[in-house]
């Protein structure tokens, strides 16, 4: 970086910057040790059949119990766990994880839950990643077809063989795979029809103001469509309000999630409620 800077070889450190490298530096090796220590957990998001509210997976997402930083949320440490190389032991914990709660949900319920992962480029692009997967399936027991892989635009655009060999390879063994976040990325729309996806996942940006912005009601109507006509599932992300529900109903939006129909909840509290009913109390 400091060559760049013109005539001076050396960075300019001004206080601020001292500061946040300071701080980018703990956080970085309080994250080494964490998984060791046992400090992240996962939280779980009911994903509703929109029509009739039932439950039909959950989405995993990871929290990091840090007794110096506190309860630290995902988008203050994934990025840095990415550019640290730290992902992929995360990633791999997290799929193992996710798929022995799924399984243990099994048991306790009688019910096939299915469980959404979240998955970064770089854990994806590990040359481990694909076998990382297989083991968690393979060690859990569970079935390929209740596993769904979550993978943003951000990872297609580097349009390489190396992503379409894996995602074919997944697609194959018959794991689910879903484009997360929607329509914010700057991939062509074109990797839909060469790449063997099953969901999108509008985002929450688009599902906001359906009731307040006619564009973005125009634009959540389009993606349904032109998701059903590519023969792909949608899912509304964000629900927060009845009136964002109902009109995600009359688009025939297949599945929602949201604070509206549950926050994330840890896994005892998902499994307690998974066992008292069926249906999302709303
Ligand atoms: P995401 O995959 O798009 O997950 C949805 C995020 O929206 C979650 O935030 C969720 O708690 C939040 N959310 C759910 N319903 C609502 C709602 O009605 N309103 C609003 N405003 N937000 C809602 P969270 O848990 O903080 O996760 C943030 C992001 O961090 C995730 O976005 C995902 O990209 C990433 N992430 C989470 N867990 C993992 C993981 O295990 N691995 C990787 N690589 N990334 C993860
Ligand atoms: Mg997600
Ligand atoms: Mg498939
Ligand atoms: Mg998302």
């Amino acid at each position: 970086e400091a060559k760049h800077n013109g005539k001076s070889s050396y960075a300019h450190f001004s206080p601020e910057m001292s500061e946040v490298s300071h701080e980018r530096l703990q956080m970085e090796s309080l994250m080494r040790r964490a998984l060791e220590l046992n400090e992240f957990e996962l939280h779980y998001q009911p994903i509703v059949h929109t029509e009739t509210g039932k439950l039909q997976a959950a989405e995993a997402l990871l929290r990091w119990n840090n007794p110096t930083l506190g309860l630290v949320m995902p988008d203050r440490f994934i990025p840095l766990a990415e550019e640290t190389g730290l992902i992929t032991p995360v990633g791999e914990w997290v799929m193992q994880e996710a798929c022995r709660t799924a399984v243990g949900w099994g048991k306790t319920t009688g019910r096939s839950i299915g469980i959404s992962v979240n998955v970064s480029p770089r854990q994806f692009r590990d040359p481990g990643f694909f076998d990382g997967v297989m083991s968690a399936l393979r060690s859990s027991g569970l079935k390929p077809e209740l596993l769904e892989l979550e993978i943003t635009e951000r990872l297609l655009l580097d349009n390489s063989i190396e992503t379409a060999t894996i995602l074919y390879q997944l697609d194959k063994a018959g794991v689910r795979l879903s484009v997360d976040d929607f329509g914010t990325g700057y991939s062509a729309l074109s990797y839909l029809k060469s790449y063997p996806f099953d969901v999108l996942k509008i985002d929450k940006s688009f599902v906001n103001d359906v009731n307040k912005e006619p564009e973005d009601a125009s634009l959540v109507r389009a993606i349904i469509n032109m998701a059903h006509s590519l023969g792909l599932k949608v899912i509304a992300e964000g629900v927060e309000e009845e009136s964002q529900a109902d009109f995600l109903r009359r688009e025939h939006c297949d599945y929602s999630q949201g604070y509206y129909y549950s926050r994330p909840q840890t896994g005892k509290d998902f499994e307690g409620w998974l066992k008292s009913t069926h249906r999302i109390p709303v």
